[in-house]
């Protein structure tokens, strides 16, 4: 029997509208380096998204199910093709401005990008790219950069503003399929080629209202956030839709993301939430030890990508009076998969082992552990396994190339359809999650398990240690075992030793490692990860005796 239910599809135009309607008067401010941000309205923003439409569409003939690519910065014009480019029933693709080139151009050729919108500060960084790119017919480029970097160049190009100038400010936003694709990210590669998710205009609707729930990010409009995070990065954490949502302001970096300007926007713009991966925080903790600003106007930072030290929580929460919530997600996932907020009712102390967890899971996302042998582990905070999900805003699938069937490798998604996340951990009898580690990093050392992320966790905490990352490295008797790389703070002093000793104090005499190396800074992927394949390689090179 059917509902008596209207059948509204759940479609992106329909977040834009709410939010550039309703919420009109909501700003997005973007950061120039200058004396005076860059603002504008939501209102405007829904204004000039259809601007953009209307010209991609009679400009370029880009039609519904075509994707277009995005190499921009977080700002006010990426917002808009943010809008445009699904509304109008095609594909926003992002593409990830840190990528190796060749992986940025083969990213390209596999979704067929026809068109590109371009910010001009990362000319330099298309430019040379261009002669590979083999789909490429149109470059807009938004913002100040050199033009004379794409003379010759085979794709036609356009200035943003001039062609989304006159155009009519409404656009007639088509009634797709909820079910088709809104959006398409690229994994960031660890290993082999990337892989294409592709969002659904129903997956980034239902996204975006959990996003702003209070068991998430509880963004309201009066709130304004500053994600940090990319929107190359899972759709900036799904942040960008979900304040469309709600009417809450946003504070875009543009290119200013090192810690200096990332303080200085914080002091003077004042939002209330933000949202980066550990690393960034870290570099503006050291920041604000070095030249103190008031931060104090965050009423709370949300952290996740890679495991959250403890530590850095604590500093927030003491040196800066900003709590941190912890939570986890991949690019399959939108990413949001778990968010650490406490049960209620409990004292502060109490809830700390909560807030650490990599949280609970929310209502649309199911969760289970798969144990070594095939079997599913209890939910009893102890046995471990592999976490897979479940859900409607979970690939189930990554994308085949144009044309191409969908990919559903077996090391990647169940029998039975459930997304392999790759992440070894516990659930607590209330739902926790705990990650230990990535399965591909967690240290096999003699039939035991050592967590290279709990080891880095306590390595941190040492007062005078910036940074740590450990790897299993291969060792004749116990198969493997770890390898500690850390970067010790500025005019800091420690040995191997003293670390170790400290270690010895938190955790069992078989997880010490007994292979240290200090290195000036630890490598990091494409969105600001540690590289551990890249301290692998070069330990297997010698580079790190
Ligand atoms: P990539 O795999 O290229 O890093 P993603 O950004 O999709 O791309 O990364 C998802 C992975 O990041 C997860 O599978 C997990 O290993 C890790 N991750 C994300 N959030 C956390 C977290 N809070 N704690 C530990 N690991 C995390």
């Amino acid at each position: 029997v059917l509902s008596t239910m209207q059948d509204v599809p759940l479609l992106v135009s329909r977040i834009l509208r709410h939010g550039s309607t309703i919420h009109g008067r909501s700003q997005v401010t973007t950061w120039t380096g200058e004396a005076e941000p860059h603002r504008r309205s939501f209102a405007e923003i829904g204004a000039r998204s259809a601007q953009l439409a209307h010209a991609l569409r009679d400009e370029f003939g880009v039609r519904e199910g075509e994707p277009v690519g995005t190499l921009m910065w977080n700002n006010a014009e990426h917002l808009e093709a943010y809008f445009a480019i699904p509304c109008m029933g095609s594909v926003l693709h992002t593409l990830n401005l840190r990528l190796p080139p060749a992986q940025l151009a083969w990213v390209v050729n596999h979704a067929a990008d026809r068109v590109i919108v371009a910010n001009g500060s990362l000319l330099p960084l298309l430019a040379p790219l261009l002669p590979h790119l083999k789909t490429v017919e149109h470059v807009v480029v938004s913002g100040p950069g050199d033009l004379s970097l794409l003379d010759g160049c085979a794709p036609t190009v356009h200035a943003y503003e001039e062609l989304i100038a006159g155009r009519p400010t409404q656009y007639d936003w088509p009634e797709v399929d909820e079910r088709s694709a809104a959006a398409m990210c690229y994994t960031s590669g660890t290993t082999g080629d990337p892989k294409g998710v592709v969002y659904s205009h129903r997956s980034i609707y239902l996204h975006s209202l959990q996003i702003n729930q209070a068991e998430s990010m509880a963004l309201t409009e009066a709130d304004s956030t500053l994600p940090v995070v990319p929107m190359f990065h899972v759709n900036a954490w799904g942040i960008p839709h979900a304040v469309f949502m709600a009417g809450v302001g946003l504070l875009m970096p543009d290119r200013f993301l090192q810690p200096g300007p990332l303080a200085e926007m914080i002091a003077t713009e004042r939002p209330t939430h933000a949202a980066a991966v550990p690393t960034i925080w870290q570099g503006l903790l050291a920041e604000l030890a070095a030249n103190p600003r008031d931060i104090s106007c965050l009423r709370s930072v949300t952290i996740g990508g890679s495991a959250c030290p403890p530590s850095m929580m604590k500093d927030f929460e003491e040196k800066h009076s900003v709590r941190v919530v912890h939570a986890w997600g991949m690019t399959e996932t939108s990413p949001l998969g778990t968010i650490a907020h406490p049960p209620a009712g409990l004292t502060d102390e109490e809830a700390w082992p909560y807030r650490l967890t990599q949280g609970r899971f929310p209502a649309s996302v199911e969760a289970r552990l798969v144990g070594p042998d095939g079997t599913f582990m209890p939910w009893d905070g102890r046995s471990a396994g592999e976490l897979e999900v479940r859900g409607p805003w979970i690939a189930g699938a990554y994308f085949g190339g144009t044309g191409g069937e969908p990919l559903r490798p077996e090391d990647k998604f169940s029998e039975d359809g459930w997304l392999r996340t790759g992440d070894v951990g516990t659930i607590s009898p209330d739902g926790y999650l705990t990650l230990t580690d990535r399965a591909k990093d967690v240290i096999k050392s003699g039939g035991e398990w050592i967590s290279s992320v709990e080891l880095e966790n306590h390595l941190m905490a040492h007062p005078a240690v910036a940074e740590a990352a450990v790897v299993a490295v291969p060792d004749e008797r116990w198969g493997e075992r770890p390898l500690a790389t850390v970067v010790l703070k500025e005019d800091a002093t420690a040995d191997y030793e003293d670390l170790r000793a400290f270690l010895g104090e938190r955790l069992a005499r078989w997880q010490l490692p007994e292979r240290w190396a200090k290195i000036s800074a630890v490598p990091k992927t494409s969105v600001g990860k540690f590289d551990k394949k890249v301290l692998r390689a070069q330990y297997a090179e010698g580079e790190l005796d």
